[in-house]
């Protein structure tokens, strides 16, 4: 088994930032549907960011909490859309999920990819079912639990939460929003995929690309 160092989560927010990059697009067009056409180059700026902050880390000295919460601050510092806040907030809640540790196993993995999807949760107040980035993210963490519980390893883990991610995504479209912009649209909005739901499964895809293949 592989342990995570702080190069490889600073690799991970490297390939998440090309990930989103090459979806920009599509994200924007999908919030011009149902919001306000922005969610591609917020996400963008914002993890352009990300990595810019990280460039300027010692990797000598960082540890991986210190990865996350400098993301959590550059993410917020550039991103005032709705998901600046949500993102930075799953980063801190990331980043005190795996505190104190050198490098990481498949445990601290699925644990801070839980801990991003509490923070979520608590910052934004959504549940599954209102048609946000929730329905990528909470049942992304669960998959990743159950998989862990079944004795899955890391890949495994980070596969199964892809998957329900996906899946979850899926499930937006024919739902009502009852958060954020898209709530003014009422029934206009079915038949759409949330665009942070969208987002979601493409920064779950990169993690599992990323790390995935580190174990
Ligand atoms: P804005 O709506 O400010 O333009 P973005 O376009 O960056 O922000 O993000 C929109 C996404 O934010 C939505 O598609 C949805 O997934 C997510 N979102 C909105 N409100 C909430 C909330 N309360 N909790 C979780 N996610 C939310
Ligand atoms: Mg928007």
């Amino acid at each position: 088994m592989t342990d995570i160092t702080t190069k490889d989560l600073i690799a991970m927010f490297v390939g998440i930032a090309a990930a989103i990059e090459a979806e920009k697009g599509r994200l924007s067009e999908l919030d011009g549907i149902i919001g306000d056409a922005d969610h591609g180059v917020t996400m963008s700026i914002g993890f352009s960011a990300v990595n810019e902050a990280l460039s300027r880390l010692d990797q000598g000295s960082a540890d991986p909490a210190t990865v996350l919460s400098t993301s959590a601050k550059a993410f917020l510092n550039a991103v005032g859309a709705t998901s600046g806040p949500l993102y930075a907030t799953a980063f801190i809640r990331a980043a005190a999920a795996i505190k104190g540790r050198p490098v990481l196993d498949r445990d601290a993995v699925v644990d801070m990819v839980s801990a991003m999807a509490k923070g979520i949760r608590d910052r934004g107040k959504a549940d599954c079912g209102d048609k946000t980035m929730i329905d990528a993210w909470v049942p992304a963490a669960e998959a990743a639990e159950a998989a862990r519980l079944a004795g899955r390893d890391l890949s495994e883990c980070l596969d199964a939460a892809l998957f329900a991610a996906q899946a979850g995504a899926e499930t937006t479209k024919s739902m009502v929003a009852s958060k954020g912009r898209a709530s003014r649209l009422g029934e206009r909005a079915i038949g759409h995929m949330d665009p942070g739901a969208a987002s979601a499964v493409v920064i779950l895809s990169a993690i599992a690309r990323s790390l995935g293949r580190r174990s």
